[in-house]
Order: structure tokens, then sequence, then C-alpha cells
């Protein structure tokens, strides 16, 4: 039975890794954030609680701006797998906080490694390692981007990314690590953070739709994004591992989508017209934009046997159907004289 350590378990590709994980009967512990609210709702579906014998799941408080406690865990844990999914994942909000993203994003990245190296050297066992990459750092580069292509980073994220991305790099290099760089484009389900363009269309749309809302607020439309679906590419994570030698791959679509073809894909399942009810805020904007991502994933085709299997139109309806079932749920709790929580686009 192998055993795997997830960073940034709570999140929408943790969660989706962690039952991947499971299903195939690994061990696996994950690291999380103290937080004065629960921020398990992801992961509490297949939680069993640790006193029960057949518990396979295992969280433990960390941080990855805190070096000594990943430092312990990975000794107590003794993983053969690590996923470093953990970061402040949000591109404009890196605007507003930017050295707390490097912190976490780029340190965050290298206290991880580190712990990694000395665990490999301690415990004397080889122990491979995830690095989530992200197609922002290609960010200005024309499409189709590919292994290849150069970065060219836009925000204190993407940059941090890209740190990351030569840290991992080069810690596989220095000291013969199992080290794998994926490079991954946008993937939303119906996990996704309120906030994303794609999740704030669908949630936003659903109420429209249920009358628990007016308008849609919203910045750039013509940006492009080739999207894909988590569940697919949190496979495509194991897979690397899985191979003789790290490597670092591409993963996405090859299909890409402006946000305005977003919101007619996800309107038309509603029977809405997008353009009564979205409404520009340059609040949404950024300093510097990424326009135009559409990935070549040639070589996880290739080497890693690597497809999607859900489709942009899929993808679009799983979203809008979840969503609208939690308007239908949100406007049942309003009649029984509840009163409606705000949600998570309505405070970004
Ligand atoms: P997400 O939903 O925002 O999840 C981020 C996770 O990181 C959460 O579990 C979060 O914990 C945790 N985290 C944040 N700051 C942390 C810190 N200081 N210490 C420890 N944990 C921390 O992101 P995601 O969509 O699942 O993405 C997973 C990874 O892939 C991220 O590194 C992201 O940048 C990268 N990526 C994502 C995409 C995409 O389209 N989704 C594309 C390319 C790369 P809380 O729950 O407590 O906030
Ligand atoms: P990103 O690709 O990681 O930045 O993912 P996002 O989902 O946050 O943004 C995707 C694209 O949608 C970017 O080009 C944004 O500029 C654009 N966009 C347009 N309006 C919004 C909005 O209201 N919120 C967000 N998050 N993005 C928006």
């Amino acid at each position: 039975m192998k055993t795997a350590f997830i960073t940034g378990i709570t999140g929408q590709d943790g969660s989706f890794l962690a039952e991947f994980l499971l299903a195939k009967g690994y061990v696996v512990h994950g690291l999380i954030r103290r937080a004065s609210t629960f921020n398990t709702g992801r992961i509490d579906r297949i939680y069993v609680d640790s006193h029960n014998r057949e518990a396979r799941l295992f969280l433990h408080y960390g941080d990855l701006t805190d070096g000594g406690g990943l430092r312990r865990l990975m000794d107590q844990i003794r993983p053969d797998e690590i996923y470093n999914l953990a970061a402040q994942s949000h591109v404009r909000v890196s605007f507003d906080e930017p050295e707390f993203t490097t912190d976490v994003v780029a340190l965050g990245t290298l206290r991880v490694l580190e712990a990694l190296r000395n665990a490999v050297e301690a415990l004397g066992k080889p122990i491979r390692f995830y690095q989530a990459g992200s197609s922002e750092m290609f960010g200005a580069a024309p499409p189709p981007q590919n292994e290849h292509t150069p970065f060219y980073p836009r925000s204190p994220y993407a940059v941090s990314k890209v740190a990351a991305h030569w840290y991992a790099v080069n810690y596989r290099e220095a000291y013969g690590l199992f080290i794998a760089n994926g490079i991954l484009f946008n993937h939303e389900s119906e996990r996704r953070g309120e906030t994303f363009v794609t999740r704030k269309i669908t949630r936003a749309l659903t109420r429209i739709h249920m009358g628990r809302q007016n308008k849609l607020y919203l910045g750039n439309l013509d940006a492009r994004r080739d999207w894909g679906y988590a569940g697919d590419y949190v496979r495509a994570m194991w897979q690397m591992l899985q191979q003789k030698q790290p490597d670092d791959y591409v993963v996405a679509t090859g299909e890409s989508r402006s946000v305005g073809e977003f919101l007619d894909c996800a309107s038309a399942l509603l029977g809405l017209d997008w353009k009564k009810v979205v409404e520009f805020d340059p609040r949404y904007l950024r300093p510097t934009e990424v326009d135009f991502l559409q990935g070549d994933a040639s070589k996880a085709r290739e080497t890693l046997g690597w497809r999607p299997e859900v489709s942009f139109e899929e993808l679009v309806r799983r979203m809008v159907e979840y969503d609208l079932e939690l308007a239908r749920q949100e406007t049942l709790l309003v009649r029984a004289g509840h009163r409606p929580e705000a949600t998570g686009a309505s405070r970004e």
C-alpha cells in the first residue's frame, strides 16, 4: 500500500486527487491550514474518523510558510509520493497580496522541496514529487504553448509559479530526486472556487435563473482559456509520478474559448440572454492580462497516454446543473425563513 502526502488537499484539485488515490488503495495524508471556520467542505465526503480502523485519509495541521512543520511531517508520514498543490492560487488576488503569494507559492515550494531532500536523506527511501505548475507561467507567450514555449509570466502568482518550477528542476538535477512538473492549463469543476470566472458565471447565472440575483459583474470577456475538467487533470498528476524518469508535462485539452463563449454555453443551458444581465466592472480587470492560452499536450498524450475525457460542453453542463441545484436549495431555505448566505463571488 503506497502512502501519498498532498499539500492543498482542501482545494479543488486536492479533493479530486485524494479521491483518486484512495480509490487506488493509497493511504493519503493531507496538509490543512488552521482556520477559524471549517475549510474541509470539499473532502468531508471522503473523511472517515481517524479512530476508525478503516480510515486511510489523515489530516495534519501545517502551512507552506512553516518549513520546520513540513520537515517534521515528512519524517512522521514517510510518504512514497508528494503532491505539492497548496497555493494562493488566484491571479487577481496576487496583485493585491504579492508578498504573501510569493511566500506561499515560490518560497513555500522551496520549503517543501527542502523537506523532501531532508526526508530522502534521513529515511533513505525514494520519494516522488509532483509540483503543480500553471499555464499562467506562459502568460504573454503566443499560443499554442507546450513544454518548449518560453515562460513570460504576467502576475505575481505566475512569476512565483515560474520560480517554483525552476526550484523543482534545480532540485531534480542537483540532488537526483524524482520531481515532475505538471504545467496544467485551467481546469474547472463543480468544486472550483467561486471567484474564478467559470464558477462565478455558473453560480450567478443559475441564481439569476432562480430569481435569487439580478446582475453579474465581470471584467474582460475576451480573454481566452483552455478549460478542462479537474477530475481528468489529477489523473495526469498521478501518471507523471508512475514514469521511469521524472519529466515536465503540459496538460491541456488543446481547445480555447473566450469568457464570452463560456457565458454563451452556460446561458444557453438555462435559456437566458446573458447580455441582459452581465455588467462590466473594471475591478475585475488585471493590471497585466493573459490574453490567450491554448495548450499543446502532445507529450502527455504520447508519453503518459493521457487524454481528457470530459468535453467543454459537458464541463459547463456539470457546473450549471450542480449550481442550479444549489440555487434551488437556497430558494427553499429562504422560503423557510433562513437568511441567505453571500455567494463567494459577491465577496470577491
Ligand atoms: P485551490 O482550490 O485554490 O486550492 C488551493 C489549496 O492550497 C487549498 O487547499 C488551500 O487551503 C491551500 N493553501 C493555500 N495557502 C496555503 C498555505 N499557506 N499553506 C498550506 N496550504 C495552503 O487551487 P486548485 O484549483 O485546487 O489548484 C491546485 C494547485 O494547482 C494550485 O497550486 C494552483 O495554483 C495550481 N493550478 C491550478 C489550476 C486550475 O485551473 N485549477 C491550473 C494550473 C495550476 P485552504 O482551503 O485552507 O484555502
Ligand atoms: P486565471 O486564468 O487563473 O486567471 O483564472 P480566472 O478564472 O480567475 O480568470 C480567467 C479569465 O477570466 C481572466 O482572463 C480574467 O481576466 C477573466 N475574467 C473576466 N471577468 C472576471 C471576473 O469577474 N473574475 C475572474 N476571476 N476573472 C474574470
